[in-house]
């Protein structure tokens, strides 16, 4: 399908003079795109208008890190997994350990099949939270949206979410009425999103018109909490302090079903299919779109970096730093999350964030009485 929408320049100019130079990128778009998956897709858009030069754009010019892969593509709209699948599966399949596009993925939200879970030692870990994305069906994902259907996503958002009662009963905060001290006290508190600084984001058109239509809305104890018009339309987050991740895992799958319903009610639905489970606008994020995690004191386990990273991979989890994705860990204290989203369930997802952490604070109480941690290492 040649779309009016492609820009007329492309007419004019053969692809493969066009196809961008990927000879230093370490991201899945590089690995993938070639010169005839280029030409092949460069005249098609989405029935929006977004192209094959949207989708790639931050991974062109976002090179990547030589040990950090990158996704490098994102979805301007919920048709883009579709008009661009010929570049898109190969992506997800490389990033999600081999998901193919005849896979389908699963979703369980009922928090009372996780065994154990709320007895994550506190003396390690800090706090413990569960986010996912959702993208509301029939409007651009945030590299695309106009800013009318920006606002109509949080107007949408809102007016869902203030029907919320009883211990889920909240308000919005948006981003234009917030002083920049309580921006920034909500970010320091690990509330809010951060500043759209990145270039993984701005290079994205995720950044435009900032901040029209962005915000926070939370309940009144701060542990229910969603943002809007982020990377996704809407983040859904709960989070307290101290290890009790079953309690966490019950709120948020509550709060999620909740919201759902009642965007129903008002005729709004979520973004989602039998294969791709809920879309979203990083492939990444595919799936469940669930990041459970803690931050966690791993000190004497953070001596070793290379072997903390061999047990993560075995365990299927990943870290980051406390300030969010880009940062690094100070003083051995570490978020440490699920590695996969897509092929597992969201309770099979927070069951290994369990299992993994419960092992991982075993092994720093071994290395504190200098005992050896070779029989806990999982093969
Ligand atoms: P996300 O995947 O949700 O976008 P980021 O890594 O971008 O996560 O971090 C967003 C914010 O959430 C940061 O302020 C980060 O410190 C906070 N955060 C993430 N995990 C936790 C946690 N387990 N406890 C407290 N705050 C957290
Ligand atoms: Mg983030």
């Amino acid at each position: 399908m040649a779309s009016s929408k492609v820009k007329t320049a492309y007419k004019n100019f053969p692809a493969d003079a066009d196809f961008p130079d990927l000879s230093k990128h370490n991201n899945y778009m590089a690995k993938v795109l070639t010169k005839d998956i280029y030409s092949e897709l460069r005249n098609k858009a989405t029935p929006n208008g977004f192209t094959l030069d949207d989708v790639i754009q931050t991974g062109v010019d976002n090179p990547g890190h030589p040990f950090i892969m990158t996704v490098g593509c994102v979805a301007g709209d919920e048709e883009t997994y579709e008009v661009f699948s010929k570049l898109m599966d190969p992506v997800i399949e490389l990033r999600h350990g081999g998901f193919k596009k005849t896979d389908k993925h699963k979703t369980d939200l009922d928090a009372s099949k996780l065994k154990g879970g709320d007895d994550l030692d506190p003396n390690y870990v800090f706090s413990s939270r569960v986010r996912t994305g959702r993208s509301i069906r029939g409007y651009s994902l945030p590299p695309h949206c106009s800013r009318d259907e920006r606002r109509k996503v949080e107007k949408i958002t809102v007016k869902a979410l203030d029907q919320l009662d009883g211990e889920l009963k909240g308000k919005y905060y948006p981003l234009d009425k917030m002083t920049e001290q309580e921006q920034n006290m909500l970010i320091e508190n690990h509330f809010l999103f951060d500043k759209p600084v990145s270039p993984l984001l701005t290079c994205a058109g995720m950044a435009r018109d900032w901040p029209d239509a962005r915000g926070i809305w939370h309940n009144s104890h701060k542990n229910f909490l969603v943002w809007v018009n982020e990377e996704d339309h809407i983040r859904v987050i709960s989070m307290q302090k101290g290890g009790n991740m079953k309690e966490v895992f019950q709120r948020f799958c509550t709060g999620l079903t909740k919201v759902e319903a009642l965007m129903k009610n008002a005729g709004s639905e979520f973004m989602w299919n039998e294969h791709l489970g809920f879309v979203l606008t990083c492939p990444s994020n595919l799936g469940t779109g669930l990041r459970a995690g803690v931050h966690v004191k791993l000190p004497n386990l953070a001596k070793d970096e290379k072997r903390l990273d061999e047990i993560l991979k075995k365990l299927r989890l990943q870290k980051r730093g406390t300030g969010g994705v880009d940062t690094a860990s100070v003083g051995g204290v570490y978020d440490i999350s699920n590695a996969d989203r897509i092929g597992f369930s969201e309770v099979e997802l927070v069951q290994a964030v369990i299992d993994g952490v419960k092992l991982l604070v075993e092994m720093e109480k071994k290395l504190e009485k200098d005992e050896s941690i070779d029989a806990l290492i999982p093969q």
